[in-house]
């Protein structure tokens, strides 16, 4: 993109925050996690949200999600105005737009992984039938083939992370939202899920990660950096354009760099 690319109006964007905050307020001093943040996700876009420990990027992820309500600030989601929805709401626009995986695996640990996978297409209204096939093409897609009637506790973590995929994707989301999905994983396994969600991307997923894994990283359209709950560095890859307009020449090996 270019300078001469203007910012989509709210509209075209899957995602956009405009000075989107939020403040914890504990037993001692309130922790501002995520102060005016502005961000626009437009649609097919992979965005990779890094930054160090504590730098407000699950808050945000979560401010994104509906899972936590921001201060202050507007959000859109799909041109949709959305930062006041209240919970019911935000239930209905999770079940039918937003896939999320969550930083721990968020499976339900009492159901297999076949009825885990099924329940929000099932919660959606799909009928039954309609909600096995979904299943059975995500579990082959994403090689969780002989895995169905296991339940979470006896997968991998691997397994674990592809089938909180799973779950997430079940109802054909607008967008993935996705908090550190390889952050617990060893090498193989954290590679496995980096190529799935290339792959998504590639076939127009639209998608949000946070990580800290330059591998995934790397497979970003964008790299959003954080830092003490504000977005310090937004840049594209292996482009030549920043999202502000300024000039950029990092490509991949500035993913690299701007993990530190
Ligand atoms: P990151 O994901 O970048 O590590 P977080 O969004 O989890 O950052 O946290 C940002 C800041 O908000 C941190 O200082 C963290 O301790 C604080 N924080 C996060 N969640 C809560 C919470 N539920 N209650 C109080 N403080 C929180
Ligand atoms: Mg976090």
């Amino acid at each position: 993109m270019s300078a001469a690319c203007p910012v989509p109006s709210p509209c075209e964007a899957v995602v956009r925050a405009e000075g989107l905050s939020k403040t914890y307020h504990g037993a001692g001093l309130p922790t501002y996690a995520v102060r005016g943040v502005d961000l626009t996700v437009r649609q097919g876009e992979f965005v990779a949200l890094t930054g160090p420990s504590g730098a407000g990027k699950s808050t945000l992820l979560h401010l994104i999600g509906g899972l936590q309500r921001p201060d202050s600030g507007r959000l859109w989601l799909d041109g949709q105005r959305v930062e006041r929805c209240g919970a019911a709401r935000w239930s209905v626009l999770r079940r039918r737009r937003i896939g999320v995986m969550l930083q721990f695996c968020n499976l339900v640990s009492h159901m297999t992984v076949a009825d885990n996978i099924e329940l929000p297409a099932l919660l959606a209204g799909a009928p039954p039938r309609a909600a096995q096939e979904r299943r059975a093409t995500l579990v082959t897609e994403l090689g969780l083939e002989g895995r169905e009637r296991s339940m979470p506790g006896e997968l991998s973590g691997g397994e674990r992370q592809r089938a909180a995929l799973a779950r997430a994707l079940v109802n054909d989301p607008a967008i993935l939202l996705a908090d550190e999905p390889t952050g617990t994983l060893g090498g193989r396994a954290s590679r496995e899920i980096q190529r799935l969600l290339s792959r998504l991307h590639q076939r127009g997923q639209t998608i949000v990660t946070v990580t800290h894994d330059a591998g995934l990283a790397s497979g970003a359209d964008r790299v959003v950096s954080l830092f003490d709950g504000r977005v310090t560095d937004d840049t594209r890859i292996g482009d030549t354009w920043r999202e502000d307009g300024r000039p950029t020449r990092t490509g991949v090996a500035g993913v690299l760099r701007l993990r530190g």
